[in-house]
């Protein structure tokens, strides 16, 4: 049985009673103090969430808006487009430096991986670091390995610990103000793009086109985000599970054709995991990589310098034939 030690006298009486009395006060204020804590981030949990499961239901409201095929192009341009600003700007540029790009540049990249609505590029990058730090481990925001698909996919999104932006993983984009700027007013390129959708469908309305400000606010904005999430979000998930491995990375990284037509060029992920810093996703002939045919682009015209390209030695541990390995290494 467990017993407690009184002082014994009546200084010591008091002298106690104080020092309880402060601890008890002290232990209240730290009890107040996680709690607003837990409060707080419950509330930026919601924050998250709210918009989240919103742009989700708002897509239903296409049974009341229709289609036209003026609103489903709008929706694979926006679609496309904006997974080009994940996969050429938030994932190869600004996570892992696979190229570097002028500010300008850099921070144009910057808003369109913004518009499809991921948050801003600082929390972005910080996450997707820690993923590869703790591939598959502990420690991993999200791995299928450690906490189950589903949380994987996206429930990791909505955990209080997931929602600052962890700084002193990205000091080196830290240090530009813009990417500041961006990451912490993250809503407004995604709520700019949104409006622009509803201003173009109600002009083409009014110029007898057959579409209207809210079929375009539906189809090119919310029925696209939604597919760039899960395409996003696959990657984590389904990239993490099913699909082939041509290297032996110790984590569960998966090469997925499917994942990869969906994110252009993202699924080639075991690839990916075993050279994180090379700009190019795709290592076999049929492996197709439109993120990386962009980047390869801006260098022809350049724009983008400094552009990485994997070993060859690398190539060869991954069977890569030797007359497939010099067009790999080309820019
Ligand atoms: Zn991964
Ligand atoms: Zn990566």
């Amino acid at each position: 049985m467990l017993t407690v030690k009184r002082p014994s006298g009546a200084r010591a009486t008091s002298g106690a009673r104080a020092t309880s009395g402060a601890r008890a006060s002290a232990g209240a204020r730290a009890l107040e103090a996680r709690n607003q804590a837990v409060r707080h981030r419950g509330i930026k949990s919601m924050r998250v969430g709210v918009p989240f499961v919103a742009v989700h239901l708002a897509c239903l409201a296409v049974i009341a808006v229709g289609w036209s095929p003026v609103a489903v192009g709008t929706c694979v341009a926006l679609y496309v487009a904006r997974e080009f600003g994940i996969t050429v700007f938030y994932h190869r540029n600004l996570s892992h430096r696979a190229f570097r790009l002028p500010r300008v540049a850099q921070a144009a990249g910057a808003v369109l991986g913004a518009s499809a609505a991921q948050r801003g590029p600082l929390w972005w990058v910080a996450h997707h670091r820690r993923h590869h730090r703790f591939t598959d481990l502990p420690g991993d925001p999200h791995s299928p390995v450690v906490d189950g698909m589903w949380r994987a996919h996206l429930l990791w999104l909505f955990d209080a610990a997931n929602q600052p932006t962890a700084r002193e993983e990205v000091p080196d984009l830290a240090r530009f103000p813009e990417l500041r700027i961006l990451d912490r007013f993250h809503h407004v390129v995604p709520a700019a793009t949104a409006l622009a959708c509803f201003g173009l469908g109600t002009l083409l309305a009014r110029a007898g086109v057959d579409t209207s400000g809210l079929q375009l606010l539906v189809w090119g904005f919310c029925i696209s985000t939604v597919a760039l999430y899960h395409s996003t979000f696959a990657v984590n998930s389904i990239a993490h599970h099913f699909g082939k491995r041509r290297f032996a990375t110790g984590d569960e990284s998966r090469n997925n054709w499917l994942v990869s037509a969906l994110t252009l060029g993202e699924g080639w992920h075991n690839n990916h995991h075993r050279c994180p810093a090379v700009a190019r996703q795709g290592f076999g002939r049929l492996e197709l990589d439109p993120g990386w045919w962009v980047i390869r682009g801006m260098s022809r015209l350049g724009i983008a310098s400094a552009v990485r390209l994997p070993d060859e030695r690398v190539l060869a541990e991954g069977g890569i034939p030797p007359g497939q390995r010099a067009r790999l290494l080309r820019r």
